[in-house]
């Protein structure tokens, strides 16, 4: 049986959709516990951009969920003493064809709060983004921008501090039921269970992850030398069109998509597009490739760096700073759904997000999965 103390809610995985569960609960007052097998995150939270990003997210509830979840960002920065290094994103765009979609997205309610601006206002208020070629670029102000391997152990500091929200480090967890989860260093009881493992497909609830034809995503990430100047705010590119869902399930991304195939098929093939955010020394995160399957890879190929960098100089019109650092990351990635929550048992819900939007709406998802547990008929 299992022996006390016990928890209202045991949260498996201190990513941070992990930590969005452990936070909505502990903002309604519930003892919340943490389990994590390894010593500190260092799963996709602490490897992704940190870019907290609305603008291209999947119409509706993603969409929702992450202007829901940049809200608490900021609420929750603010009082954790996380830095936010830049606000707002600008996409430039090369192409007619990217401008067309731009204004398309513009029609649609996602666009609230978003401004087309032309290649002299550009040039005007963001220079480096003033490459030969540039026609046009998408302002958002909603997108944040935090340094992910600093900010995810101070939010789970914080939570620790500020919440009282317990966690335990190092510790498996080999089994859920309701009411109970078996770790490899005893059982906890608690009230309700968050099952968040990341892209650990093969562990708990493997059955129900495969139901749902869940495999991994690998992306490569590099970061560049301070490049001498200051962005002010994410900067992505006519590729991030044909990617995120908010802008290329418009029927006027189909134009864009075939004059990409024609000119930069190699880039689609890697799944590369283009994301560049700024960290407070001035060096540059860049990235990113998309490689699917179920163990990827774990190196770094030179040849989807350089189709990474290729994109940078387009954008930037300059030749790329030196690169200081490369890494990898994989996520959960499943064909059909943005998100995983299902109910393997009652009290019990498995969450992931599969798709590369987790720090952009893990806050929302806890929300949404806390009030299941806690308030839901069916919890
Ligand atoms: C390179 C890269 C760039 C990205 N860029 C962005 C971005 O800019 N913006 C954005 O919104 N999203 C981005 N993403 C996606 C985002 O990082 C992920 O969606 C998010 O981090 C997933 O969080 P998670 O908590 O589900 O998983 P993880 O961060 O993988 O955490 C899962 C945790 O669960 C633990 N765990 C699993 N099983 C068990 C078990 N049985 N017992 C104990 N512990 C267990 C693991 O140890 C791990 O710590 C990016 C991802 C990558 C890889």
């Amino acid at each position: 049986m299992p022996q006390r103390p016990s928890f209202d809610l045991a949260v498996v995985g201190a990513g941070v959709v992990g930590l969005g569960c452990a936070l909505a609960a502990a903002r309604r007052g519930k003892r919340v516990v943490v389990i994590d097998r390894d010593t500190q995150a260092n799963g996709a939270s602490v490897r992704n951009f940190g870019f907290i990003t609305v603008t291209g997210q999947e119409r509706g509830e993603m969409w929702r969920r992450a202007m829901r979840t940049r809200a608490i960002w900021d609420e929750v920065a603010a009082e954790a003493g996380i830095a936010i290094l830049h606000r707002g994103l600008m996409l430039a765009a090369r192409r007619p064809q990217s401008v067309a979609v731009l204004e398309a997205f513009l029609r649609t309610e996602m666009g609230a709060g978003c401004r087309l601006l032309g290649a002299a206002e550009v040039r005007r208020e963001n220079p480096p983004l003033a490459a030969p070629g540039l026609l046009a670029a998408l302002w958002s102000p909603h997108e944040l921008r935090v340094e992910s391997r600093e900010a995810i152990p101070a939010l789970a500091g914080w939570l620790e501090a500020r919440h009282g929200v317990s966690f335990l480090r190092e510790t498996a967890v080999l089994s859920v039921e309701t009411g109970a989860v078996v770790t490899t260093r005893g059982a906890i009881a608690a009230e309700a269970i968050a099952v968040c493992p990341g892209d650990d497909l093969v562990g708990l609830f493997a059955d129900r992850i495969a139901a749902h034809a869940v495999t991994r995503c690998k992306l490569q990430m590099l970061r560049l030398a301070d490049p001498g100047f200051r962005l002010g705010a994410g900067v992505m590119s006519d590729l991030g069109l044909a990617r995120y869902a908010g802008y290329a399930a418009l029927p006027e991304c189909e134009p864009l998509r075939a004059r990409l195939r024609a000119e930069q098929g190699a880039h689609l093939e890697h799944g590369v597009h283009l994301i560049v955010v700024q960290s407070a020394d001035g060096g540059l995160v860049v990235g990113d490739s998309h490689h699917y399957a179920p163990t990827p890879d774990p190196f770094s190929h030179d040849a989807v760096d350089r189709l990474i960098l290729e994109e940078f100089e387009a954008v930037f019109g300059l030749t790329a700073p030196p690169i200081v650092e490369r890494w990898t990351g994989t996520y959960a990635s499943a064909p059909d759904r943005a998100v995983v929550i299902d109910a393997p048992a009652p009290g019990v819900r498995l969450v992931m997000v599969t798709t590369g939007a987790g720090a952009s709406t893990g806050f929302a998802l806890g929300e949404d999965v806390v009030a299941e547990l806690f308030d839901g008929a069916a919890a």
